[in-house]
Parts: C-alpha cells; sequence; structure tokens
C-alpha cells in the first residue's frame, strides 16, 4: 500500500507546473502511474540535459585531469558481490500492523506508528538493488543486477581508462548515467525515484594527499551549483558522523538544499579511500595499483568521489527558481531559471498574425534557430504568450510589432525585470548570446 504523502503546497504546484508545460510526467500515467517513475516532456529533457551538459563541462572539457567514461548499466554480478552491495547495500523496512503503512527504521523517530500510532514490526533488512536475469533461463546463476551506483563502472574501467589517455595520478573518471534502486520510501516528486541518472567523478589521488584533495572538490562542487543559478542561502554542509558513514568510506560531506520538506542531500562528497580498487584487485587477481614514476612508488590510489543526482538538481533548479507575483493585480508564475540551463532560450512572437508581421517574425526565429534553442508563438494575447514563456523559464521574449515594419527593430523583454528594450533585428544574435555569457557567470546570479 503507497504510503499517504503529506500535502506540500509548493510541491503541488511545481508537479502540476511541470504536468502542465511539460516538464516531467507520471510514468505510465495513463496506466495509472508507475510509483515514483517519472518521464521527462519536451521542457524537462532539454533542462536535465542542460544541467547534465554543464557537469560536463565542468567535470570534463574545462579541465585536462578528468576523462570521461560511458559504462554499461549491467555488470557482471561479482562486482557487486565485491563492492558490498549484496551483503551491505540494505535498508530496514518496517511496516505498520494496524495502517500497513511503510517505512524505513532509520527515518523515523519512536518506535510506532507516525501515521496511526500503531505497532511497527520488527525491521528487516532490505536490499535495494534490482535484479534481473540474463539469458533464456531464470535461474539464481542468471542474475544480474541494475547497476544501483555508476561508480564501479569506473573503478573496474580504472586500467582500460589510465593506459589509453596517459593520465597520470591524480586524475579523474567521469561519468553519467541511469542507476536504479529499489527505494522503500521514495517520494517527493523526482526527488527519490526508483530510476533515476547519476553524475559521478573518481578522483584517484596518493593516500597522503586524500584530504587536500577532499576539500578542494568540496569548494569546486558548492560552486557549481552557483554556477547553473542556485541561491546559496538555500545550500550548506552536512558532515556525516562515523555511525552515518558508508561501509567504504572515511570521511563524508553532503551538500543539502533547503527544500520545502527540509534540509536534503543533494549530493554526497567522499573520501572512499583505497576500498574499491582493493577489494576488486582481491577479487579478480588484476593488479589495480598504479607505479607513480615521479615518486618512485607503486600504491593502491585513494579516491575522492563526487555523487550527485541529474534529476535531484534539476529539482533543484526548478524548485530554487519557482516564484509567484503579483503584476498590475494579476498573478504571475514565473521560473526564475539561470539562462544557462534554461530549456528555451528566446522566444518570437509577431504582435498579431497579419500586415506581414509573422514573416518578419518567422526569419527572426529560423536565424536565432542556428545558434539557440528558440520557440516560436503567434497563438493567443500577447500577455498570454508572455506569461507562458514565464512559466516555461525562458529568459528572453523578442516581438515584432509595427515599428519593426518601419526601422528594422523589435523589443526585447526580460522575464525577471519584464522590461522590453527595442533592438536592431542584425544584432539579436549578439545581443542574445552576451546576456547568456554573463547571466550564467558568477554566483546565484539568475
Ligand atoms: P539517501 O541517504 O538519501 O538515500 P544516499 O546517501 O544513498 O541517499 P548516494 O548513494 O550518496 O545517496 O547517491 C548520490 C546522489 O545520487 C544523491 O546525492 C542523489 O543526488 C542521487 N540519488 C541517490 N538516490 C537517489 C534516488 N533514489 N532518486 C534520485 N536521486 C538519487
Amino acid at each position: 500500500m503507497a504510503k499517504k504523502i503529506a500535502v506540500d503546497p509548493l510541491m503541488d504546484k511545481l508537479v502540476s507546473l511541470c504536468k502542465r508545460r511539460g516538464f516531467v510526467f507520471q510514468s505510465s500515467e495513463i496506466y495509472g502511474g508507475l510509483g515514483s517513475c517519472w518521464d521527462y516532456g519536451p521542457l524537462g529533457v532539454e533542462l536535465k540535459n542542460n544541467i547534465k551538459r554543464s557537469w560536463w563541462e565542468a567535470m570534463t572539457h574545462r579541465r585536462d585531469d578528468i576523462e570521461g567514461l560511458d559504462a554499461a548499466i549491467l555488470m557482471h554480478p561479482q562486482v557487486w558481490i565485491t563492492s558490498g552491495h549484496v551483503e551491505g547495500f540494505t535498508d530496514p523496512l518496517v511496516d505498520c500492523k494496524k495502517c500497513k503503512h511503510r517505512f524505513r527504521a532509520d527515518q523515523i523517530d519512536g518506535k510506532t506508528c507516525p501515521d496511526c500510532g500503531g505497532e511497527l514490526t520488527e525491521p528487516r533488512m532490505f536490499n535495494l538493488m534490482f535484479k534481473t536475469f540474463m539469458g533464456p533461463v531464470e535461474e539464481e546463476s542468471a542474475v544480474v543486477y541494475m547497476r544501483p551506483e555508476t561508480a564501479q563502472g569506473i573503478y573496474v574501467n580504472f586500467l582500460n581508462v589510465l593506459q589509453p589517455s596517459r593520465q597520470k595520478v591524480p586524475f579523474g573518471i567521469a561519468q553519467i548515467g541511469k542507476a536504479f534502486r529499489n527505494e522503500i520510501t521514495p517520494g517527493n516528486f523526482i526527488f527519490r525515484t526508483r530510476e533515476f541518472e547519476q553524475m559521478e567523478m573518481q578522483f584517484f589521488v596518493h593516500p597522503s594527499e586524500d584530504q587536500k584533495w577532499f576539500d578542494y572538490w568540496k569548494e569546486q562542487r558548492w560552486n557549481w551549483y552557483l554556477e547553473i543559478g542556485i541561491r546559496p542561502e538555500k545550500l550548506r554542509w552536512h558532515e556525516h558522523e562515523k555511525a552515518e558513514l558508508a561501509h567504504y568510506a572515511k570521511a563524508a560531506y553532503d551538500i543539502e538544499y533547503e527544500f520545502s520538506f527540509g534540509w536534503k542531500e543533494i549530493e554526497g562528497i567522499h573520501n572512499r579511500t583505497d576500498f574499491d580498487l582493493s577489494r576488486h584487485t582481491k577479487a579478480t587477481g588484476k593488479d589495480l595499483s598504479y607505479f607513480d614514476q615521479e615518486r618512485n612508488e607503486k600504491y593502491i590510489p585513494y579516491i575522492i568521489e563526487t555523487s550527485a543526482g541529474a534529476d535531484r538538481s534539476t529539482l533543484v533548479t526548478l524548485v530554487d527558481a519557482y516564484a509567484e507575483e503579483e503584476v498590475k493585480g494579476e498573478n504571475r508564475v514565473v521560473l526564475r531559471l539561470s539562462p544557462k540551463i534554461a530549456p528555451i532560450k528566446a522566444a518570437v512572437f509577431p504582435l498579431v498574425k497579419k500586415d506581414g508581421m509573422p514573416e518578419v517574425a518567422d526569419k527572426i526565429y529560423h536565424e536565432l534557430k542556428r545558434h539557440f534553442k528558440v520557440f516560436y508563438d503567434d497563438g493567443g494575447a500577447v500577455g498570454r504568450r508572455y506569461r507562458r514563456m514565464d512559466e516555461a523559464g525562458t529568459p528572453y521574449c523578442i516581438t515584432v510589432d509595427g515599428q519593426t515594419l518601419q526601422d528594422e527593430t523589435v523589443t526585447v523583454r526580460d522575464r525577471d525585470t519584464m522590461e522590453q528594450t527595442r533592438n536592431k533585428i542584425p544584432e539579436l544574435v549578439e545581443l542574445i548570446g552576451a546576456r547568456l555569457k554573463t547571466q550564467a557567470v558568477g554566483a546565484g546570479v539568475k
């Protein structure tokens, strides 16, 4: 039985906006939906892709010391025994004997049901990995797992990447890909789902330099959230106490965001020591140590991991951008997304569908389309079109009006200030390009 989700007005509004504007829909909706699986619509896929691209650029293209990887979701089942997931990737599950609601024992206070006060069952350990079968026979020896994290694909490819790239420690491997967890208590829209995407980077360092790189990556990852426009006052650090640390970690810090449902983890930065490479070396007999020529020393590198969720980052950008305000007695809903990640960069409107305005607008649209993701709209009153673009988070709206036909100028409306400037048509590409650039850089700048 599904757990009753507490009413959260902001999340309710956001879920409804996401459906209305085509950001996110429930998976298999016409069949009544599938628990905690979500589909990204036309605007959602653009937003999520822009977030992933921004992460990829920051973590690989802008650096010389990180290589990219795209490993398969299905891996040799032994990998998950070696990594400790078969034995240890479990959550304690309790059921209420009265209302039958289900909880993670570590997420509730006290020994009675938080919903009805009923008696709870003893905790049972529940493995979060999804299983499936490889080949035609559904037998124990054919079991494979849907990866619960992308990290293991990086560890098992450590030498495969190291050798052709000719990298030297310290260096990293980055990967974006799907992960699956059979979560006991999913929910809060795309915050916790059973199928999600991770953006993970594993940085290999000399054991004596782990603290230095741990501090370095903490700072880098914090700054990335500012770069995609998140307000710094909504972010904070959470340090894992000894008891909270995962079996592989020496130290762990989470970046948390203040959602309407509380401060929650959006990314983890972990010092995984030499745990993973040592375990894989032992299990396979393949030596995953590194010979450091400068130090003239052979060692198993320590790993500093940065592990973020693409879906959770998408949710953070939506929540952080959502605003309602009163404009001339009317309620305006606006997504103040950073232009860098906004799904549509500019919309082009003819003021009316006559007097040659659509033709000029169409020409501008096709020219801009060569440079940015743009949208053409000639439906309804111009005020309504502005509102639709506000809800889509589009930073600029360009309108062709009567004056355009005389002097080749258009109005450019800014989503946030709602101010309009008049600009020459041939200057639009440069103008929008420059605004996207300047507004994308800098802490928390929307
Ligand atoms: P939690 O304690 O909330 O279950 P975790 O500590 O197990 O999370 P990690 O294993 O550190 O999470 O995962 C790294 C990142 O992957 C998280 O910060 C989050 O952004 C993302 N992530 C993890 N599980 C999910 C999920 N079920 N749905 C969406 N994103 C997830």
